[in-house]
């Protein structure tokens, strides 16, 4: 055999490795045994965990697992990344993803968990050119290049005030997945036929919010998601899985889109 034969079988080789070789590792990594402690911190920081049929929780652990494999967990301010800090973020992200036949976040590559709220600073341009600078303090944040950034005594508060809708987790990752349409706007990735009316009804609902809001009217959706039509599918997320009888309810068109963008329906864990 001459060299150049053996030079291109090497480079053939080595393109099929770098090709196959992390489609393995991930089928390697869900097809190990979901860890006994694991499960244990679903029981208990996940509440829907409790409730789901069995195939939905096996779904679940498979989400995890891959979602493990493949996101990095950066501790910031001092704080460790514990297996029950990964688990309950990986977890609750996972919700997000059952039923559909959607990749595990394809832009995300790490999470940044600090122990409290975090301040950001902020730039802003003002009428004729005034720049003003301030800060944030906030309790999650999601990017599109590739992070979302977490407070973990705001996901533990979450854990334990489930009626009151908030859940910081839900509302990080469902604006990746906003943003996964390459614009963050309210409208994720959908079929054409489904946009239509998603279009029609989160309209006529952001608009109700925002009258709610101007009047202080009470609904079952935080006033928080008048702001802006991301932050209005970032907020009825969490109203979607924290208080789905209410929305079922309140907002039965609004609910609908939902259970059809999401293929769950939460009124089932219940
Ligand atoms: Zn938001």
């Amino acid at each position: 055999m001459n060299p150049l034969s053996i030079f291109l079988g090497l480079l053939l080789m080595g393109i099929g490795l770098a090709m196959f070789l992390p489609a393995y590792r991930l089928q390697q990594a869900i097809a190990r045994p979901f860890p006994k402690h694991f499960s244990k911190i679903l029981r208990k920081n996940i509440p829907h965990y409790l409730k789901m049929p069995a195939d939905l929780q096996l779904q679940l652990k498979r989400l995890i697992r891959q979602f493990l494999h493949e996101k990095k967990f950066i501790g910031c301010d001092g704080f460790i990344i514990t297996d029950e800090v990964k688990v309950t973020i990986a977890g609750k992200a996972s919700l997000l993803l059952l039923n559909r036949p959607s990749l595990v976040y394809p832009d995300l590559k790490m999470i940044l968990v600090y122990p409290s709220a975090f301040i950001v600073p902020r730039i802003e341009m003002g009428s004729g050119g005034v720049v003003t600078h301030s800060n944030q303090t906030l309790s999650g944040e999601s990017w599109s290049d590739g992070r979302v950034i977490l407070a973990w005594d705001h996901i533990q508060q979450n854990k334990s005030n489930l009626p009151d809708g908030h859940d910081v987790v839900l509302h990080e990752f469902a604006h990746q997945l906003d943003s996964e349409s390459g614009r963050t706007n309210g409208a994720p990735q959908m079929s054409t036929a489904h946009y239509r009316h998603w279009s029609e009804v989160l309209s006529a609902e952001f608009a109700l919010l925002q009258q709610a809001a101007d009047h202080q009217v009470k609904s079952a959706l935080d006033y928080y998601g008048a702001t802006s039509p991301a932050e209005f599918f970032a907020v009825a997320t969490e109203t979607f899985f924290q208080k789905t009888e209410q929305m079922a309810r309140y907002h039965p068109a609004l609910f609908e889109q939902f259970r059809a963008y999401y293929q769950v329906d939460p009124r089932d864990w219940n």
